[in-house]
């Protein structure tokens, strides 16, 4: 993932006319943050956090907590988010946290002793208007309660701006649960907008948060959009007849896993088919690397919409992006989660909280916005979506705005 992102940087800065010094600069990241937690059983994690990139604002990034957890993941991950804020036109930086653990293992207090210890040693380095941590991968809003309560402790900040992604009840923001699969939903739109469809056959992996979100959403708003595929890591229906999203989510939520999900003609399909799928738009909306030079010639999807980060990796991207296809790249796809983390930002700050419907319509203006200024750029210089994004993000942090 760090090689895919440090690549297309090096590419992009290159056609721009970026000095090697210039780009040896974005590539690397400000700080490091590489410690070690001890719980009072005596167990011991390795914990990181990056900060990549400030030029446009505070770094921001989520905290994963996950066995897989590195400093190499961690960093591709931070260098990420600096060009997502940048590409979608926010005034933040990039960074990312994470501690290596398996979450599962843990008992509850362990781990919020583990949350509060991994707050309480970055509190001199984080803060509203330093760096400001979100959930990611098993994290959630009671996490990030505890951080928040943790740091304010440390520091005596009361803005509760230190952390987003928090609950309703502890400043949260409204819309903020929803939001990486709404902006999904206005980033699909908006491309088949531009390439002028409505009606779309969409096969979407990874029914969990974002996938489900996006799923029920474009439920709702458009009508022609037909869902005929939705795998979990268990595999899950495939129905040319198309499938409710609701009843779908439903199921994955009360009863199991998405390959016992029953409907009128619907069959079974496994991952291992998903990608080889027969249908206008591909949704992966699972993990990163599900289409790779194994798989890419697979491909029958005129459209791949990426919400988790880097699901298509270089060679595949360069292989498909080759062939016609549309790579809705992550940095502009999946951002609706920072833009509306961005907004429980100001929204402390301010000490307001926004309705949803205020929060949804500037999601939309910040995504709309986004991919317009991506497409007019890549028209206009005969480049990809993903290197348009790109162009536009290493320009804005060049130019420190
Ligand atoms: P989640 O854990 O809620 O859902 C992940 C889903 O993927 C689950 O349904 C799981 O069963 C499924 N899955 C796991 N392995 C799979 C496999 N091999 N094949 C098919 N499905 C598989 O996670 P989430 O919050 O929905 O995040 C999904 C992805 O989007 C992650 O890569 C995450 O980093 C990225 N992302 C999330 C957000 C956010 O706001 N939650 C923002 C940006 C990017």
């Amino acid at each position: 993932m760090l090689q895919t992102a440090q690549s297309m940087i090096k590419g992009v800065g290159k056609q721009l006319g970026f000095t090697d010094e210039e780009i040896a600069e974005l590539l690397k990241a400000n700080a490091e943050h590489q410690f070690e937690i001890e719980l009072s059983t005596g167990a011991k994690y390795p914990a990181y956090r990056v900060q990549h990139n400030n030029a446009l604002g505070p770094y921001k990034g989520g905290i994963r907590f996950h066995p897989e957890v590195n400093l190499d993941e961690v960093r591709a991950l931070a260098t990420l988010m600096s060009f997502k804020t940048a590409a979608v036109g926010l005034p933040l930086g990039g960074g990312k946290g994470g501690i290596t653990v398996n979450p599962k293992t843990l008992s509850a207090a362990e781990l919020e002793e583990l949350s509060r210890k991994y707050a309480a040693h970055l509190s001199p380095h984080i803060g509203p208007d330093k760096d400001v941590p979100a959930p990611d991968v098993n994290t959630n809003a009671t996490i990030m309660d505890w951080m928040v309560d943790e740091y304010e402790k440390e520091t005596g900040d009361t803005s509760h701006a230190s952390f987003t992604g928090k609950s309703l009840d502890n400043k949260g923001s409204l819309g903020r649960e929803a939001a990486t699969g709404r902006g999904g939903v206005i980033a699909l739109r908006e491309v088949l907008r531009h390439l002028g469809k409505n009606s779309v056959t969409v096969a979407v992996q990874g029914f969990g948060n974002v996938g489900s979100f996006f799923g029920t959403i474009a439920e709702y708003g458009h009508a022609d959009w037909k869902l005929v595929a939705a795998t979990d890591s268990s595999g899950g229906p495939f129905c040319l007849e198309g499938l409710s999203a609701t009843e779908v989510d439903r199921y994955k939520k009360d009863t199991g896993p998405l390959k016992d999900f029953q409907a009128d003609g619907a069959t079974s399909i496994t991952n291992d088919v998903f990608v080889g799928l027969d249908v206008d738009v591909l949704v992966l909306a699972a993990m990163g690397d599900v289409i790779t030079e194994q798989n890419m010639h697979e491909v029958k999807a005129s459209v791949v919409l990426e919400l988790a980060n880097a699901p298509v990796n270089e060679q595949a991207y360069k292989y498909l992006t080759d062939k016609g296809v549309i790579v809705v790249p992550d940095i502009l796809a999946n951002s609706g989660g920072v833009i509306v983390s961005y907004l429980e930002w100001l929204q402390n700050r301010a000490d307001e909280q926004w309705p949803e419907e205020k929060v949804n319509a500037e999601l939309e203006r910040y995504m709309v916005a986004a991919i317009d200024h991506a497409y007019h750029y890549a028209t206009k210089e005969q480049v990809s979506l993903k290197e348009a994004a790109f162009a536009l993000a290493l320009k804005r942090i060049r130019e420190g705005r």
